[in-house]
C-alpha cells in the first residue's frame, strides 16, 4: 500500500499513517451536488461511448432525445457518444436511428467522484461510502 511507511508525529510519539479517520463528533458537512458539467458526464461514462462502448475514438456529448426536439440539458438525456455514433444518430432518437445505449444514463453522487479526486480507492473505505 502506498502510505504503508507514511507516519504522523506528535511531539514524542509516531503514528502509522491512518487511511479511515474516526470522528468523535459528527460534523455536518453540506452536501455536494456533481455539477452537470461536460467533463462530469465523461467522467460518470468512464470516456466510453454509452452506444458502443469504445472510448479510442474522439467522445462528444449527445443529447439522447435532441435538444430541437424537446430533450433537456440533464443527466439523464445526456451521455459520452463517440463521434462515429453521434454522427450516425445525428438529430434522431436512439429508436428512429436504430441505436442502442448500452449504459443508462444516471445522476452521480459526490461519493462516486471520489476516486477522480483522490487518484484511488482504499478497499477500507468502501463500508463508509456505501459501496460493499
Ligand atoms: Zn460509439
Amino acid at each position: 500500500m502506498r502510505n504503508k511507511k507514511k507516519e504522523l508525529h506528535s511531539v514524542s510519539r509516531s503514528y502509522p499513517w491512518p487511511s479511515i479517520i474516526r470522528l468523535s463528533r459528527y460534523i455536518k458537512v453540506p452536501y455536494k451536488k456533481v455539477v452537470l458539467t461536460r467533463k462530469n458526464i465523461l467522467r460518470r461514462d468512464a470516456y466510453k461511448c454509452a452506444y458502443c462502448g469504445r472510448s479510442d475514438l474522439p467522445l462528444t456529448i449527445d443529447h439522447i432525445i435532441p435538444k430541437a426536439r424537446g430533450g433537456s440539458d440533464s443527466w439523464d438525456n445526456l451521455v459520452c457518444a463517440c463521434t462515429f455514433c453521434n454522427n450516425k444518430k445525428g438529430d434522431r432518437t436512439p429508436e428512429e436511428a436504430n441505436i442502442d445505449l448500452i449504459t443508462q444514463p444516471f445522476k452521480p453522487s459526490h461519493i462516486m467522484f471520489i476516486k477522480n479526486v483522490v487518484g484511488r480507492l482504499d478497499e477500507n473505505w468502501k463500508p463508509y461510502l456505501y459501496m460493499s
